[in-house]
């Protein structure tokens, strides 16, 4: 089974429990889980020696009740209609979650960009807006960034699509550079929503931060946001990890010097302290596991191997339905749709700026961004408590109900 088929299979048994849990007929049931367009196609990128390469693409707009579908774009070898379809079904739970008017979609290619130039690279993020620019716009269907995409690929779609239009529509992309009309704040958001939730979280469960160790799988936007973070807050981070394989301290680890390390050396190897692979990062005897790289990484296999007493999902979809159900009486998980919804939180302030043409300092984007993750991490949290279900359970009955109320 591809990666993508279990993701998705994963976030619709979730939909359709609750659903059914809520008492919502099978009409509702299906509208929940159904994606109202997707659009899969082919396309050529000119390659710099001369020759022409194919490649696939996906638009997938999931859901529509509370508002434009919202959504990133995915380059990634391994990626599939499947994996797209799953990434959009959990905006729209997301998006409902972190109180947004927003609902859910989700685009991708199947590339490795690391085997692209750079003028590739360019021509196959405008390509691939050629293809999606009638589906899209700031009040239809709005992109951002995801896995290895970022600011400079948001503003060639958006320079791309803008040509297409003929008009100027900053508000179409999120994530976008700040000379374009993109947010202070945007690039750290996701990994700053993330620590707000554990900040949040610990005060519940009466933690200490400073007895808290953690370690973050994927180095990349949002591991490293936060783990730089969240070190700035005094909290000790003993693991790091990219693709390439991490690295364990247990006296803790300087996320901004280890990412001065990678830059320099392509890997974290040999930066400080012991190296690990990622499933020993997994499995090390920590208080916090953030996984911030790829979906799945939390099974069947390692479950019984896990031995944090929180997990973080920043990544979307990062444990699956068998080790959730293992693990969910004895670990904290924080579900994906709240941990990281902080990305989207500020794609949303920047989409509002954007449309008013008036932007706001980084303290002010930081400061709604902390409201707003204070409301929607207190409402899943209340709702846990009340009808003793877990997180996960409560951000999708949230979700749902706000949802099914918007359909007409
Ligand atoms: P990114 O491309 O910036 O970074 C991904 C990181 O994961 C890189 O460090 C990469 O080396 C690492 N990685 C890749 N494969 C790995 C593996 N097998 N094991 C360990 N590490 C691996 O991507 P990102 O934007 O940081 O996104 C990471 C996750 O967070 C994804 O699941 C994404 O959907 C989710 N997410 C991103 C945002 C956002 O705002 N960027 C918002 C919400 C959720």
């Amino acid at each position: 089974m591809n990666p993508g088929q279990k993701m998705l299979e994963s976030a619709q048994a979730l939909i359709k429990k609750t659903a059914q849990s809520l008492n919502l007929n099978n009409e509702k049931i299906k509208r929940l889980i159904e994606p109202e367009m997707i659009y899969e196609f082919s396309f050529t990128v000119p390659m710099d020696d001369g020759t022409k390469k194919i490649f696939k693409g996906w638009r997938i707009q999931h859901n529509s009740a509370l508002g434009p579908y919202k959504g990133g774009i995915r380059f990634h070898p391994e990626t599939s209609r499947e994996e797209v379809q799953a990434l959009a079904t959990l905006m729209t739970i997301k998006c409902a979650v972190a109180g947004l008017p927003y609902g859910g979609g989700k685009g991708g290619v199947a590339v490795d960009p690391k085997n692209l130039s750079k003028s590739e690279l360019e021509k196959l993020s405008r390509s691939f807006t050629m293809k999606i620019a009638r589906f899209i716009g700031e009040n239809i269907d709005i992109p951002a960034p995801d896995v290895n995409t970022n600011p400079q690929i948001m503003a060639w779609m958006l320079d791309q699509y803008q040509k297409i239009k003929g008009v100027k529509s900053p508000s179409t992309f999120t994530g976008k550079p700040i000379e374009i009309g993109g947010s202070l704040g945007r690039t750290e958001a996701t990994g700053r929503g993330g620590l707000f939730v554990l900040e949040f979280l610990i005060e519940k469960l009466k933690f200490k931060r400073e007895d808290l160790s953690i370690a973050v799988q994927g180095f990349g936007n949002v591991g490293y946001y936060f783990a730089k973070l969240a070190y700035e807050a005094g909290f000790r981070i003993v693991a790091l990890s990219d693709s390439k394989g991490g690295i364990y301290k247990k006296e803790g680890l300087n996320p901004e010097k280890a990412m001065e390390y990678k830059k320099k050396n392509k890997s974290l190897s040999g930066f400080d302290g012991k190296n690990i692979t990622n499933d020993e990062l997994l499995e090390l005897d920590i208080d916090v596991l953030v996984p911030s790289a790829l979906e799945n990484v939390i099974n069947e296999k390692n479950a019984s191997n896990i031995k944090a007493k929180i997990i973080l999902e920043l990544a979307n979809g990062p444990t699956t339905e068998e080790a959730y159900e293992y693990l969910k009486d004895k670990t904290v998980i924080v579900p994906d749709v709240l941990a990281n919804s902080g990305g989207v939180t500020v794609s949303y302030l920047e989409w509002v700026q954007g449309k008013q043409g008036y932007w706001w300092s980084e303290d002010e984007v930081n400061k709604k961004l902390k409201e707003m993750m204070r409301r929607a991490f207190e409402a899943i949290w209340q709702k846990s408590k009340e009808k003793n279900i877990s997180l996960k359970q409560s951000a999708f009955e949230t979700a749902i109900e706000r949802i099914t109320k918007a359909m007409i």
